[in-house]
């Protein structure tokens, strides 16, 4: 028999007034496109980020709330790839020194591990208008602060990832971190799965990107458990790549093969300073969480 090993990796558009490392207004659902723009998150040559201190404070809250360890000193760093909404060629964002790392979260009784929650920028967003033949770049999302959470691979089932996204988001919500809608794109879920062996034999791991509700993770996680078996089944090889998610179809298809990894080319954000976390405007001992967490909630009103 096989066991499904799964871990999740969220991304949570941040609502803060402005942008993450300049002063334009963070509001990516805006319908008019480009006017929430300047040369900093256009990518200018030259132009310098200013770290954002809302975005920050936001993270380790809900950091706080996920039972993590805050760190001492974090830092930021260059990922690099090109890609057309991206227009500085690299995303500002955090590879060994996430803000919060070692943290839990329990549903239902099980404790689900949390490795991370570090923070980036959002990049901005094409349209691809077929009809025209050509794509359009909207850069109101670029520079949006993002949270990216990620769990270790605690979770057994489809139905256990479903509910673990469901109380992150309620978790968002309280803190106010996050509007956390996941059909506006302000929560996207990521699963990765494979099965494996009882006898401890590790499965091939499987990506399955750009979930966009609940339901989506539920039923991409169960066809992919199910796929993935009777592939075993058959003796045949899982293959380690990127899947997508057919809504109507309900079935996961083949993006990409992960044979040739991206290498990002991490290192050190020269235009910013680390940050460091025991000293103000960034205190960590001073971060507050102001509210009743649901988990508590709920244990009060059952008492
Ligand atoms: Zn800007």
């Amino acid at each position: 028999m096989y066991k499904p090993v799964i871990g999740l990796e969220i991304h949570a558009q941040l609502k803060t007034k402005s942008k993450m490392f300049c002063s334009c207004v963070n509001n990516p659902e805006v319908r008019e496109p480009n006017i929430y723009v300047c040369p900093i998150c256009l990518g200018h040559p030259g132009a310098l980020p200013v770290i954002n201190k809302e975005a920050v404070i936001k993270v380790l809250q809900s950091g706080k709330a996920l039972n993590c360890e805050l760190r001492d000193v974090s830092r930021f760093d260059r990922k690099n790839y090109f890609y057309p909404d991206l227009p500085k060629g690299y995303q500002i964002s955090q590879d060994r020194r996430p803000l919060c790392f070692n943290g839990y979260l329990e549903v239902e009784g099980r404790r689900i591990r949390v490795n991370r929650i570090h923070l980036e920028e959002d990049t901005g967003r094409l349209v691809h208008d077929e009809k025209a033949g050509h794509s359009l770049v909207d850069f109101n999302r670029s520079g949006v602060p993002l949270m990216e959470l990620v769990t270790e691979a605690d979770i057994r089932s489809a139905d256990e990832a479903r509910k673990f996204a469901e109380e992150l988001r309620l978790i968002f919500r309280y803190l106010g971190v996050s509007g956390a809608n996941m059909d506006q794109g302000q929560m996207r879920v990521e699963v990765n799965i494979s099965l494996s062996h009882m006898e401890g034999r590790k499965g091939t791991r499987v990506e399955i990107k750009n979930l966009n509700s609940f339901r989506a993770v539920y039923h991409a996680t169960e066809y992919e458990i199910k796929r993935q078996s009777a592939l075993i089944e058959k003796g045949e090889r899982v293959v380690q790549e990127t899947r997508g998610w057919n809504d109507k179809k309900e079935e996961t298809f083949s993006q990409r093969d992960k044979e040739g990894v991206h290498d990002y080319r991490y290192f050190p954000e020269p235009d910013l300073p680390p940050l460091n976390l025991k000293k103000e405007p960034f205190n960590k001992d001073k971060v507050q969480l102001e509210v009743e967490l649901p988990q508590k909630k709920r244990k009060r009103f059952h008492e």
